[in-house]
């Protein structure tokens, strides 16, 4: 192969050996080497776990470049920074302008051998987290001429790939794109009900005993709670972390999991950036992420040496309804109120990710890769993912119009004033409830009946029938109370489902906004 017959091939291969004492290259990584120290423009898109460091630090350390002197790596992660001491107001204009100052004088005297920008869709305000600070990085072409950049990120499709290199100016740049696979990754979306703690607790002890793991929630309440209750009841080795504990609290909580003093961490997503361990058997998501991109990610923290791990996501409707509702209702309390075009895009990502659950029919990586625009033959999945193992998951039937008119069906019975219970609204959706009575003005009665099919259908509504029977009906019985007529609604109801527990017989007409 060519990349070992360049010049520079000797000291890269010597500089793996002995300072990283590495003895192989993973895929594109001598590739990446090689353009870094040809001094070109280079753009990376490596999955987590890659090795995209070593793309970067490797050529940083040799001598026979065509650019040399000080790499400049721009990262992130530097932003941690803020939470160090304060640094008082005329102190920081004066360390960024020292840092201009000596960018400048090492451009003059030619010792920027290149800028690195890691977590490169930072840049990009399509990507998953723009940083302001990133902004500026469109300068460094502009003030550093003939300096070469390179940009890396697990995170970019097409779309955002082309985002950086255009605000970068790295227009002609060497392209680097694998794929996304992880292969020694199994892939779950298990339905979540009451006993998740219980199961999650079985799953570790039968199959991960003293083994490390990261168990992802949506609060930091359910953190401290779910983490209690894996110590409590379950005598498991678990802490939480999450964004709301103090700076020193949450660094030692990571260095406990990270040296493996303590085996689970039940953390917010706060957690993750900048991790680097490599034999995390398990990446459970209590709550759903807010898109495919972001479960990549985190489910990407599994498994990076390259042993099986598993990767499995709990799932209900409710949770669902509670999430929509908090990104069309974001927070007043953040520096930056929301556009409603990002609300809209993050709704859409969120839509995808249920789309990922309920899909029970295609290969989990078939879907997880598609969303970073990579066609994926399920025969390479290796029955790594629950819809290739579940040898009865052979229907080929689309169930969209199924879906479409469950919720036509119960935008009518809103319309109607009709009402339906929480319980119900939920088994509605989730498609697993059999028959239901429904109330038209406390009146007339429906029956709506789901008929289940095969085993395989059985989660969901093979079939929705109506029956509307003007039976003079009394009263809903005592146990039931009545809540306001859909028409009497506020804005967006989602808000019922705000808490868990579905026992109440509590009405949900008011979610099924009238059409
Ligand atoms: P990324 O930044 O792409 O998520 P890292 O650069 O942190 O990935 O690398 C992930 C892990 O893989 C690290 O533990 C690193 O030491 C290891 N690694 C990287 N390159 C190689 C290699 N060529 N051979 C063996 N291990 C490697
Ligand atoms: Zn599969």
């Amino acid at each position: 192969h060519s990349l070992t017959t360049t010049k520079y091939y000797p000291e890269i291969i010597r500089t793996l050996n002995k300072v990283f004492e590495l003895n192989s290259f993973r895929e594109n990584q001598l590739e990446a080497i090689t353009a870094a120290m040809e001094g070109r423009d280079l753009f990376v898109l490596m999955p987590t776990g890659g090795g995209k460091s070593l793309c970067f630090q490797l050529p940083a350390l040799c001598k026979t470049g065509v650019t040399k002197g000080v790499t400049v790596v721009i990262s992130p992660l530097i932003s941690l920074m803020k939470d160090q001491p304060v640094v008082s107001d005329p102190e920081k204009i004066d360390s960024s302008n020292s840092l201009k100052h000596t960018l400048r004088e090492l451009h003059r005297d030619k010792q920027l051998a290149r800028f690195v920008i890691d977590e490169a869709h930072c840049i990009s305000t399509w990507g998953r987290d723009f940083r302001d600070s990133y902004k500026n990085l469109d300068c460094l072409r502009r003030e550093f001429p003939g300096v070469p950049i390179i940009a890396l990120t697990a995170t970019a499709n097409e779309q955002v790939e082309m985002d950086i290199i255009d605000r970068l100016g790295i227009q002609g740049c060497t392209r680097l794109r694998q794929s996304f696979n992880r292969p020694n990754l199994n892939y779950e979306v298990r339905p979540k009900n009451k006993s998740v703690v219980a199961d999650i607790a079985e799953f570790i002890q039968q199959k991960y005993h003293k083994e490390t793991g990261v168990i992802y929630c949506s609060t930091k309440a359910q953190c401290e709670d779910l983490a209690k209750k894996l110590r409590d009841t379950h005598k498991l080795s678990a802490q939480h972390y999450h964004g709301g504990m103090p700076q020193a609290e949450k660094a030692s909580a990571q260095e406990e999991w990270q040296k493996g003093y303590c085996k689970i961490i039940v953390a917010t997503v706060a957690f993750g950036m900048g991790i680097d361990k490599a034999n995390v058997r398990f990446v459970i998501h209590h709550s759903v992420p807010s898109s495919l991109a972001n479960y990549y990610q985190e489910t990407g923290r599994a498994g990076r040496d390259g042993n099986p791990a598993d990767c499995i996501l709990y799932y209900t409707g409710a949770d669902c309804f509670r999430k929509l509702h908090l990104i069309r209702n974001p927070p007043k309390d953040t520096d930056r109120e929301k556009t409603p075009e990002q609300i809209h895009r993050e709704e859409d990502a969120f839509r995808r990710v249920m789309e990922y659950c309920q899909n029970e029919v295609d290969c989990r990586r078939v879907q997880v890769l598609g969303y970073f625009g990579e066609t994926f033959h399920p025969q390479n999945c290796h029955q790594l993912c629950n819809n290739c193992r579940d040898p009865t998951a052979e229907i080929k039937e689309d169930l969209t119009e199924v879906a479409v008119n469950a919720i036509k069906l119960m935008q009518a019975l809103a319309n109607n004033g009709s009402q339906l219970t929480k319980s119900q609204f939920v088994d509605v959706m989730r498609g697993t409830l059999e028959k239901a009575e429904v109330f038209i003005n406390g009146r007339e009665r429906l029956i709506l009946s789901f008929r289940a099919g095969s085993a395989t259908t059985a989660k969901r509504p093979k079939k929705i029938k109506a029956d509307s029977r003007s039976t003079s009906y009394a009263e809903p019985a005592s146990a039931v109370r009545r809540t306001k007529k859909a028409h009497e609604l506020e804005e967006d109801p989602i808000a019922l489902f705000a808490d868990d527990d579905d026992d109440e017989p509590e009405f949900v007409d008011d979610i099924i906004k009238p059409v």
